[in-house]
This record gives structure tokens, C-alpha cells and sequence, in this order.
């Protein structure tokens, strides 16, 4: 039973005033609140658990060690894999793009292959990309979103080409919400020899994720997106590219041997994990993960297509404002303009006033504001502590703003 109010109160921060209005906290998509639970642990591994990890032969660093370690279970168990060597923790979802752009994709791609892309994708998962086009010669070809804004996996498949070596894609977009049925463009891609990367750092707060099942080479996930802290994350990577990989940052902790001559690596995932990681941002992302999973990762979908299903009808009624993205089975993140209104930046300051917290810009998305010919959308992004009622203070806010700008 996914009870809303006692949900509500796990998170201290939801029950504060800000300019003086009872906080309406729709800016999920940039980084969620965290439940007591996970700001207790935080403050326990620092007051009674702390030490630095994997080197000592003390009682703390043993706990501490073994805090951190026990994640990685944590983490394969949130992502539907068995065998927890396959997840390296890092800080986020950039860090871990940017180790297969630097371990696995920089030594095997060469000048002419390719990359495909689509131009639904947040910055972390163009620029690593960008990287290899300017440095070795790789080609990055972009596959565009329907009218609806929806990405066809056929569309995906077919910019496959003999010279492609690497699909990367979103689960869910960060503007959008359009979900994007990564199992399907994995077993087209699988099909012609070629890996996937797929970017969840939003599609793992949204709904129950099973990598195994999505067949997926690498699913990158973001700690601070999943009420834990930030500074904190991981990637899978399916332990026969994670053989192919080499180390992408060295220092302590990815060694075996180091000598004047010579380094043995660790085996991985260590060797893919240098130097002191964020020790207790990660034990606070195991409690966050074992707080959704109690909750149930479809009923935190199920309450979140509701209050999508709702604003959707709310925002329907208002021919003023521009949605951009309209699948029904999007999630609940709603990018928009307003008729005759200045920057999103006015619009947001304007819901500020009431409280209402939201985004406004480009959302790291450069390629999709692009496609969809503006330069900043104001962004709603909703989380699983919000309510109905919320969706009715972000329209009694934006009529306001509507008003003074009309
Ligand atoms: N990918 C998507 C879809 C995102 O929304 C974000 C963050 O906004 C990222 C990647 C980058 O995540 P992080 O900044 O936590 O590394």
C-alpha cells in the first residue's frame, strides 16, 4: 500500500516554507530529497563508522569496508543482476559514461566508426561521445524523435551500419519523460554485433528496472536521482566488455603490484575503482535503494502515472502553454513554454514565489532543444513523494504567471 502522506513525512525537507509558501518541490529531475532513513545513515557512517576503506586492518575500517562493499549486492539486486562483480561504483552517471568512453570505446574505435545516438540525449552521454569524435576521428550519428516526441527502436536499429560499434542511448529523457523501449533497440543492435550503453539515470528512478531482461552491455545510474546522496553511483557492465575494458583512472586501490617497472591491476571491478571512493555517499545510496525497493519499485510507478495522468488532463485545458512531449506513457516530467511569456527563467522565478520549484534552461540537452527549435523550456519533473495537490499548485502558479505576462 503506497501510503502518500506517511511517504511524505520520511522526507524532512518537504515539510519547510519557502518565500513564505509550503514548498512544492517539482525539480526531481535535476536531483531528489532524501528520506530520513538515508540522512541518518550519512550521519552515522560519519559519527560512528568512519575510516577509510579496503587498506586498514582495524575495526573500523573492517565496518566501514564492509558498509561500502555490501552496495555493490545492493545496487545488482536494484538492477535486477546476479552477479554483483558486474556493477562498478563511481559518482554517477557522468563518471561511469565517461569510463566506457575512456576504458572500453577510446582503444577499439578507430577513424570512421560510429556512434549512434539519439537527440533526446543529456549532455553526459553526448559530450564523452564528442570526445572520441575530436580526438580519434569517430563519427556521431544522430537518430531524431517522432512529433510526439517518442523514439522509434526501429529508427535506432536501421542508423546501424557496418562501421557502428556502439548504440547509446536514454531509458527515459530528462526533458521529456518519453520512456524509450531500450530492450527492443538491444536486441535489434545485438543482432548486428553491436553493444548498447544505456543511460539510466532517469529511467531507474521511474520504474522497476531489470538490466538482465533489457540485455543491455552498460546501464549507467545516478545516486542523488534515487533520494541517496550525490556523489554517489554506479554502472553495470556485462563482465565480457568489462573484460575488454582497460583502466581508465589510476592510483590506489585498482592495483595489485605496483613497481618501478611494472603495475598489476586488480581484478575488476576494483580495477575500474580508484583511489578513496565516496565512501558515504555509497552506503547512504544502499539505504536509499533498500527504501524504494521496501516501497516497491511498480508502486512507485504506479503513483507516479497517476499524477502524470492527472497534470496531463490539468494541462490540457490550458491553451497557453506548450507541452512538449505528449506520449501517454511518458513519465511524469513535463517540459513547457508559455504564450506571450518571457525566458522560462521569468516563469520559474515567478513559481519560486509561490514556492514551487522547478527548472528552467536548456536541461543539459543542447541536440533535443534543438530538434524542438527553442532555446529553454521551464521543467516540472515529479517524484514519488508528490501529490495531486501539487499538481494543482504548479497550474494556480503558472496561471499567475500567465496573468502578468498576458
Ligand atoms: N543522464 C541524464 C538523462 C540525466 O538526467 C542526468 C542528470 O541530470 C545525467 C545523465 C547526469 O547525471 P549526473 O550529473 O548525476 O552524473
Amino acid at each position: 500500500m503506497f501510503d502518500l502522506q506517511k511517504i511524505r513525512a520520511d522526507f524532512p525537507i518537504l515539510s519547510r516554507e519557502v518565500n513564505g509558501k509550503p514548498l512544492t518541490y517539482l525539480d526531481n529531475g535535476a536531483s531528489a530529497q532524501k528520506p530520513q532513513v538515508v540522512i541518518d545513515a550519512v550521519t552515522r557512517a560519519y559519527t560512528e563508522e568512519y575510516a577509510n576503506v579496503h587498506r586498514g586492518l582495524h575495526y573500523l575500517s573492517n565496518l566501514a569496508t564492509e558498509k561500502y562493499e555490501s552496495v555493490r549486492g545492493t545496487i545488482a539486486r536494484f538492477l535486477g543482476v546476479t552477479d554483483e562483480d558486474e556493477i562498478v561504483l563511481n559518482s554517477g552517471t557522468t563518471e561511469g559514461i565517461n569510463l566506457v568512453a575512456y576504458g572500453w570505446a577510446m582503444p577499439r574505435l578507430q577513424a570512421g566508426d560510429e556512434i549512434v545516438l539519439s537527440v533526446m540525449e543529456h549532455h553526459a552521454n553526448i559530450v564523452p561521445w564528442h570526445f572520441l569524435r575530436e580526438r580519434q576521428g569517430v563519427v556521431l550519428k544522430w537518430v531524431d524523435v517522432d512529433a510526439d516526441v517518442g523514439l522509434d527502436p526501429q529508427a535506432v536499429i536501421d542508423a546501424i551500419g557496418p562501421k557502428t560499434k556502439l548504440v547509446a542511448v536514454t531509458h527515459c529523457s530528462n526533458v521529456l519523460g518519453t520512456v524509450v523501449d531500450v530492450k527492443a533497440i538491444t536486441e535489434g543492435a545485438h543482432a548486428k554485433g553491436v553493444p548498447v550503453l544505456v543511460d539510466g539515470s532517469q529511467g531507474a528512478v521511474h520504474m522497476p528496472v531489470d538490466v538482465q531482461d533489457i540485455g543491455c552491455d552498460f546501464y549507467a545510474i545516478t545516486g542523488h536521482k534515487l533520494y541517496g546522496p550525490s556523489g554517489s553511483g554506479a554502472i553495470y557492465i556485462k563482465s565480457d566488455r568489462m573484460a575488454e575494458m582497460r583502466p581508465f583512472i589510476g592510483g590506489g586501490d585498482m592495483i595489485k603490484e605496483v613497481s618501478k617497472d611494472q603495475v598489476i591491476y586488480n581484478d575488476p571491478p576494483m580495477k575500474f575503482e580508484a583511489g578513496t571512493p565516496g565512501i558515504v555517499q555509497t552506503i547512504g545510496l544502499g539505504v536509499a535503494l533498500d527504501y524504494l525497493m521496501d516501497l516497491g519499485m511498480d508502486n512507485v510507478a504506479a503513483h507516479e502515472a497517476e499524477i502524470r495522468d492527472y497534470a496531463m488532463q490539468r494541462f490540457a485545458g490550458l491553451n497557453w502553454i506548450q507541452l512538449q512531449g505528449t506520449r501517454p506513457d511518458k513519465a511524469a516530467i513535463f517540459s513547457f513554454t508559455l504564450d506571450g511569456a518571457g525566458h522560462a527563467h521569468d516563469i520559474s522565478t515567478i513559481l519560486d514565489k509561490k514556492g514551487v520549484a522547478v527548472r528552467a534552461g536548456h536541461h543539459c540537452a543542447g541536440p533535443l532543444m534543438d530538434f524542438l527549435g527553442v532555446t529553454a523550456t521551464c521543467r516540472a519533473s515529479f517524484g514519488l513523494y508528490n501529490s495531486k495537490d501539487e499538481v494543482d499548485t504548479l497550474i494556480e502558479a503558472l496561471e499567475l504567471a500567465h496573468d502578468l505576462f498576458a
